[in-house]
């Protein structure tokens, strides 16, 4: 190498701490005879290299093409400096100070060459459950701040054994610095609850295998675990739960093991086995050996792999699949340290497996679906959080709350939104103060310091009650405005689009409730343009958890005779439809499939959210004529249900069966959304359509209605990164107040 004379500093933004940056980084310049030294600090990796312009030329070039597998650079600046002679190439210690967005990377599945040193009887972490390396292991649910390193980390209470320090300061180590570098003999230990003797991974697999309910502490929260095969023990943790109905989550050895359960395409595949290893929605096998209680009366199963070294041995173990859920007791949000979790799951579990690492973060599996071709979000939380979203312009820091039902909060530091992991209902105490926690947590790591807080304009919000307690200037966003902007800013758009935002419920700026909206949208406002026709909602919240009250307020909307409803409570919920007493008027697509669903005979009270509509998808024939569903209205355009709930009874008369209804029904919701949609478009020119609330959560719904929409030339935007549910709201709230508030 000669001209030695150059000397360039290179900062790298983006997803580059906890990666094995540093050691990249160390290794391309030792290879290419650089001097200089390399070191994080709170904005992402530094580089200090003096060599020739050659090589720096190709260190450039290689962290922008080649970087390891993990990071993501977001931006790389090159700055060239008076050269100094500096000494042999170096990892420097991280810089304490904390400027404005450093980056912690999500917590990541264990690699296949930890993998294979636990499976091998040499190694000297054979068995070990704690594996990990630069390429794997912990990040997000064990940073207590940044820059990330160890000492800011729940692995801080272990000291490291000579071999394992050997490891982290070797260059041509996959450890060096490997900050949860751990091994048997200095690292975290596995045990049994009120067990001290023994193999506790041993015990809890023969536990499984009696049919018992064990609680496993895994990376970011506790799970419940069962023989998914065993129906008594799959009932018996239902009940124990108080979860009668919402599908569990099973977690297979194997590939082969999903494959023998489910229908594998190769897009699930690849998002099976990615290094994020979320649970993904596959359609079952008829065949199937699983428990039916796994997932009543659906079609697809949530199918997982193991993820961390523990989750590897247990399953593999046990031989077989297992229900593996949150750790939790219905919509509470997972337990994470020992004592609580023993407390708070005390009634659940007969067997607590343990180990002694702290989570610092909370973070259930995060739930994806491959659809027409791409993989979606639809629980963002481990695997995916904290990964910023780029809003692609600047805006002060902003915070925002979300909504009620699945709440997620957003940050955004500069042109990064920051969303949360999966919260839960804001409706339990302890959610609530885990949003509080998350909050700060994510304020500390991003050095974010919000200058305002966006809101659902709910006014009986949880959420908008945490933010109006925030002591900062607020902006409330409508809630389907929020969706919109939500869509757009996942795609990187800032529209005006035509916003299509079907949920079951969000409250609307005249005080109905809405639900069955078509706006035109962009990040700084709407025009709600159409709707689905209105009808009461007979009592409310009761009106959400009974479908058949739906089916009587469509059936008397209709002018049809509401005998057909079969409930002892009819007339009473008849005299509140007739005298409008407790019954806001809505325009809620959710509320439209919660009624046929109702009427097709399948269900009239649910036990979680959006179960009438997934049970209704689960029955429908794929093949079907629609019903009439016409668009009218001159001013705001109306869809009017009326002739379709006309046209269902009919088909229910001549005896139809509920396969038939829902896939009519699903046919004629895509017809009339593009007819609704090519009726704006004709109005303001727009050629674009964005598909978010959560009835966009529905495969059958959003196939449809991007064939029919493409067919009439649209554009579509649909959600990839953030789910199309009120978990994707806070990304359109933070959206859209930064945007309303740029520089
Ligand atoms: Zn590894
Ligand atoms: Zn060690
Ligand atoms: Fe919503």
């Amino acid at each position: 190498m000669a001209s030695p004379g150059s000397r360039r500093i290179l900062r790298v933004r983006g997803t580059v701490q906890g990666v094995g940056f540093r050691p990249f980084v160390y290794r391309a310049a030792v290879d290419l005879g650089l001097r200089g030294s390399v070191w994080n600090d709170a904005d992402g990796v530094v580089i200090d290299a003096e060599g020739s312009v050659e090589a720096l030329d190709e260190l450039a070039r290689r962290i922008a093409a080649e970087p390891p597998p993990r990071a993501i650079v977001e931006a790389l600046d090159v700055e060239n400096a008076r050269a100094r002679g500096l000494g042999t190439f170096a990892i420097a210690e991280s810089e304490a100070q904390p400027p404005v967005s450093a980056r912690v990377s999500p917590d990541l599945a264990a690699c296949p060459a930890c993998r294979e040193e636990m499976a091998n009887p040499a190694d000297r972490r054979f068995g070990y459950p704690f594996i990990n390396c630069t390429d794997c292991g912990p990040r997000y649910s064990i940073a207590r701040d940044v820059p990330y390193d160890r000492a800011r980390t729940t692995m801080s209470a272990f000291s490291m054994c000579a071999p394992c320090e050997r490891e982290y300061a070797d260059p041509a180590s996959r450890r060096f610095h490997a900050e949860p570098n751990a091994c048997p003999s200095c690292g975290p230990r596995l045990f049994v609850a009120g067990s001290p003797a023994g193999s506790p991974l041993q015990e809890a697999v023969a536990a499984l295998h009696r049919g018992a309910i064990v609680a496993v502490k895994g990376l970011g929260g506790f799970h419940l675990a069962c023989d998914a095969r065993d129906p008594a023990a799959v009932r018996r943790l239902r009940e124990r739960k108080r979860r009668s109905d919402k599908p569990f989550a099973v977690m297979f050895p194997d590939r082969p093991g999903v494959e023998r359960e489910t229908h594998l395409d190769t897009g699930s595949r690849a998002a099976l086995e990615g290094s994020r290893r979320p649970i993904v929605l596959l359609p079952r096998r008829r065949d199937s050996a699983l428990a039916e209680d796994v997932a009543p009366r659906l079609r697809e199963l949530g199918a997982f792999l193991p993820y961390t070294p523990l989750h590897h041995l247990l399953v593999g173990s046990f031989g077989g699949p297992l229900v593996m859920t949150s750790g939790n007791l219905s919509e509470e949000p997972i337990a994470a340290e020992n004592r609580e979790a023993q407390e708070r799951l005390a009634g659940i579990a007969d067997v607590f497996l343990l180990h002694d690492r702290d989570i610092h973060m909370r973070a259930d599996d995060s739930v994806v679906r491959v659809l027409l071709g791409r993989e979606r979000v639809l629980r963002r939380a481990r695997g995916h959080v904290p990964e910023a979203i780029d809003l692609g312009f600047d805006g002060p820091d902003v915070l925002a709350v979300g909504a009620d039902l699945k709440n997620v909060l957003c940050v955004t530091a500069g042109g990064a939104a920051i969303l949360s992991q999966h919260i839960g209902d804001l409706e339990s105490y302890e959610a609530v103060r885990f949003a509080g926690e998350v909050r700060e947590n994510l304020e500390r790591l991003f050095r974010v310091r919000p200058s305002l807080v966006a809101h659902d304009l709910h006014p009986g919000y949880h959420s908008t009650s945490i933010a109006r307690r925030a002591g900062l200037p607020t902006l409330g966003v409508q809630h389907h405005h929020a969706h919109v902007a939500s869509c757009l800013a996942d795609n990187g758009r800032r529209g005006p689009v035509i916003g299509v935002a079907w949920d079951g419920t969000g409250y609307g700026t005249d005080g109905t409730v809405w639900g069955g909206e078509i706006l035109v949208a962009d990040l700084a406002g709407f025009e709600r343009v159409g709707r689905i026709r209105p009808v009461p909602l007979p009592g409310g919240d009761a009106a959400v958890r009974e479908p058949w009250r739906m089916a009587l307020s469509h059936l008397m909307a209709a002018g049809l005779p509401a005998a057909r409803v079969q409930n002892p409570s009819r007339a009473t919920v008849e005299a509140m439809i007739r005298d409008s007493v407790n019954a806001v008027a809505t325009s809620s697509a959710g509320r439209l499939f919660d009624a046929v669903a109702s009427l097709a005979g399948l269900c009239h009270v649910t036990s979680y959210e959006g179960q009438a509509a997934m049970e209704l998808e689960a029955v429908s024939e794929v093949e079907a004529e629609a019903y009439p569903l016409p668009v009218g209205g001159d001013g705001i355009l109306e869809i009017d249900p009326r002739p379709l709930i006309a046209a269902v009874v009919e088909d229910l008369e001549r005896g139809a069966s509920a396969a038939r209804i829902g896939g009519r029904f699903h046919a004629s919701l895509a017809e009339a959304l593009a007819e609704a949609c090519a009726r704006v478009r004709s109005r303001t020119g727009l050629g674009t359509v964005a598909l978010s609330g959560g009835c966009f959560q529905s495969r059958r719904l959003t196939e449809l209605t991007v064939e029919r929409l493409g067919r009439a030339g649209f554009e579509v935007l649909l959600h990839a990164r953030v789910p199309p549910s009120d978990a994707g709201i806070a990304l359109g709230q933070a959206a859209v107040a930064a945007w309303k508030n740029r520089e």
